[in-house]
């Protein structure tokens, strides 16, 4: 007899997904992500009504190297584990994680409108340095507080960051995250092969930081000129970064040593923190959200639309469920801003 493949293996659990303490406490409103790994939801919390993020982790799918023990000897991710831990104003908050059978439920914050940096980038923002200089400063901090403390996140890209109508950034998914040690080289990638860089690609070890500059160095690439810097593995591995435009000579250079084909001449973590560019002067509130990008207006204004405060209230809100305002707003469109 054949083991079932993932896929209907997938749509029978299913069923399961709410199962458990879980849904005492919260309310699924939409599905807003599904991957190999299981599935993220856009819920509720049953007392206030406040908006959150669950993500259905699916046992199945964690080998033993994703998993730790904790301090009463009890395994669990360690992406659930790291969440729990890391408390840094760009890294996801986690409200509360539940099991059932077949699934481990992480429930975080709702950073803003939930808008991931691929979507962003995807409607083609007005970009200039300043502004890129203040959305990816946020990210090398949440890397920079990640490597002070050892760890290794693994699979940063625009997909795994999350970005609210203030341009205030939240790193998320930590499903390939590890501890880095003293001495010790990772043999195996787990990222996406976009962000890899050309040694790793080649079949060498990796300490760990080296490779995360690498991958930061293709997100600031694709923040600004969205698009890959390199089109496929073998542009990769040559790693002959072409800057396109008119940039600023520090960007220039910044960007050519985050992406050196050379990892012991890459730019440092250090040296990234304390470069001009990423500390340059910078007055987030002259840009406005709906200006630089197009969006929905609980894209533009998440609390008029989304609040727990709202809903709780004595509002006209709050004669409308979670259910019903989440579709109105699902049917405006990007012409109604
Ligand atoms: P995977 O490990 O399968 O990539 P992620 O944790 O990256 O799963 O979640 C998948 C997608 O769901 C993300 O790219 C993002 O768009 C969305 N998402 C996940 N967590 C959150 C969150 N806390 N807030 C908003 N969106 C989220
Ligand atoms: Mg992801
Ligand atoms: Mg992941």
């Amino acid at each position: 007899s054949s083991r079932p493949n993932s896929l209907s293996l997938m749509s029978k659990c299913e069923d399961d997904l709410f199962s458990g303490e879980y849904s005492k406490h919260y309310t699924s409103i939409q599905q807003i992500g599904k991957g190999a790994y299981g599935y993220v939801n856009m819920a509720f919390r049953n007392t206030d009504r406040l908006l959150v993020v669950t993500k259905f982790i699916l046992k199945e799918k964690l080998c033993s190297q994703f998993m730790i023990k904790n301090h009463d000897c009890k395994e669990m991710p360690i992406e659930i584990h790291l969440l729990q831990t890391l408390k840094h104003k760009n890294i996801v908050a986690v409200l509360d994680v539940f099991e059932n059978e077949l699934f481990y439920q992480l429930v975080m914050e709702k950073h803003g409108s939930g808008m991931d940096l691929w979507t962003f980038i995807e409607r083609r923002p007005l970009m200039d340095e300043k502004l890129g200089s203040y959305i990816f400063r946020q990210i090398a901090d949440a890397v920079y507080h990640l490597h002070k403390n050892k760890i290794l996140h693994r699979d940063i890209k625009d997909e795994n960051i999350i970005i609210d109508h203030k341009f205030n950034i939240k790193l998320i998914d930590f499903g390939s995250a590890t501890f880095m040690e003293e001495g010790k080289y990772f043999s195996t990638f787990y990222g996406t092969t976009e962000y890899c860089s050309p040694e790793v690609l080649a079949g060498n070890k990796y300490a760990g930081p080296e490779l995360e500059m690498w991958s930061l160095g293709v997100t600031l690439y694709v923040l600004m000129f969205f698009e890959n810097p390199f089109i496929d593995v073998e542009e990769t591995l040559k790693a002959e970064v072409q800057i396109p435009n008119m940039v600023s000579e520090p960007f220039s250079v910044l960007l050519s040593s985050m992406l050196h084909k050379d990892p012991k001449f890459r730019c440092t973590m250090d040296q990234l923190i304390n470069h001009s560019w990423i500390t340059q002067e910078v007055n987030p509130s002259l840009f406005n959200f709906s200006w630089i990008v197009p969006c929905k207006p609980h894209e533009a204004n998440p609390e008029t639309y989304f609040s727990g405060h709202l809903y709780s209230s004595t509002s006209v809100l709050s004669t409308i469920s979670p259910q019903e305002s989440f579709s109105q707003i699902e049917d405006c469109s990007i012409a109604d801003c």
